[in-house]
């Protein structure tokens, strides 16, 4: 159902990119406080040939605004722009922060270092005050990724400024909020080191190893329980989520599908039993995740954000509604639908 609020009171913006850029979508919106309740909302990041990514805006009880994951946003190769001139913190989340009334960004949590993550951080980082940055401080050692660097770049600029870097593992509690308790459920502290029988075909340890070493929060409000994966994909997700984690830590009413919902593994979807799952992929990864048929499967309200456009999952503590951009026109389920193991994540 759709959530309409009072008019957030204007404040002198913090952003001052809100102030000069030009409104690119999302006017419509309803704007104003939240106070009281927890608002998450997972953009749609569309698909310019890029493939998925994920960026979710916390609006919490108190009033405050945090990020989880800011979309995507690959450099060109000259350094001077953007591929697919599209960067998600300039053309996504900013506009929903203005349509929203939002004008300042109190953190973000980065949830593994991958562009199609943190690219919408690279350019906000220099638009906006950005006071915080949590992750799992992982670094992937043995590999000369240009986009691990770039993420390193990133935290580093974060960690000369003291007290703007925190570094979260398993059973750690990070503060957005005193009506909010958010824990973190992964990695661990040695983090995960790899599966020597991994053989997912052209997925090397560069690329699943950060992925794995995803921070994974839980983000529980009065009865409202959401759960945040990050990129942990398929294998990962069995081998070793599964294992490690209490099965009461994993069972969540909203879920963000893991490494966008493309793939899905059913012991993760039975362990976590959501009742509402937001698969964040676009373009053809909308069109070949495997969510609305192992989760909805389970009786899941599934969302894609490449169909549905942004959800809203607004909380009050004890229920909680949602607010969908768009109703697909078909059915999400396709019998013909397919995982790629090309697919990145
Ligand atoms: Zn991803």
């Amino acid at each position: 159902m759709r959530h309409r609020n009072s008019i957030f009171p204007g404040l002198a913006f913090a952003i001052s990119a809100i102030l000069t850029t030009p409104t690119l979508a999302g006017d419509n919106l309803s704007t104003g406080s939240t106070r009281g309740r927890l608002t998450l909302t997972c953009l749609e990041i569309p698909d310019y040939g890029r493939g998925a990514g994920l960026a979710v805006v916390i609006q919490t009880p108190g009033g405050k605004t945090f990020l989880y994951d800011s979309g995507s946003g690959y450099p060109t190769k000259d350094g001077k722009g953007w591929e697919g001139n599209y960067n998600a913190g300039r053309d996504a989340i900013l506009p929903f922060l203005r349509a929203k009334g939002i004008t300042s960004i109190d953190g973000v949590l980065i949830s593994h270092g991958h562009f199609d993550h943190f690219g919408g951080l690279l350019w906000l980082v220099d638009h906006a005050t950005i006071p915080k940055l949590i992750d799992s401080g992982y670094s992937f050692r043995g590999g000369h990724s240009s986009e691990l660097a770039a993420y390193e770049n990133l935290r580093n600029r974060f960690k000369k400024v003291p007290g703007a870097y925190v570094e979260a593992h398993t059973g750690d509690m990070v503060q957005l909020d005193p009506a909010l308790k958010v824990e973190v459920l992964f990695p661990p502290h040695e983090y995960f080191q790899g599966n020597p029988l991994r053989t997912h075909k052209k997925d090397t340890p560069e690329h699943y190893l950060p992925n794995a070493n995803s921070l994974g929060i839980r983000i529980t409000h009065g009865d409202v329980v959401f759960l945040l994966p990050g990129d942990v994909q398929v294998t990962e997700q069995v081998e070793v989520l599964l294992p490690r984690i209490a099965p009461e830590k994993l069972r969540c009413n909203i879920l963000v599908a893991p490494a966008h919902g493309i793939d899905a593994a059913p012991e993760f979807a039975q362990a976590t039993h959501p009742e509402v799952t937001i698969a964040s992929a676009s373009g053809r990864y909308a069109t070949w995740s495997a969510t609305p048929k192992v989760y909805g499967g389970l009786g899941s309200r599934v969302f894609v954000t490449g169909t549905h456009g942004r959800v809203s999952v607004i909380s009050d503590g004890k229920s909680y509604t949602l607010d969908v951009e768009r109703e697909p026109a078909k059915p999400l389920f396709r019998e013909d639908s397919e995982f790629k193991t090309s697919a990145r994540q």
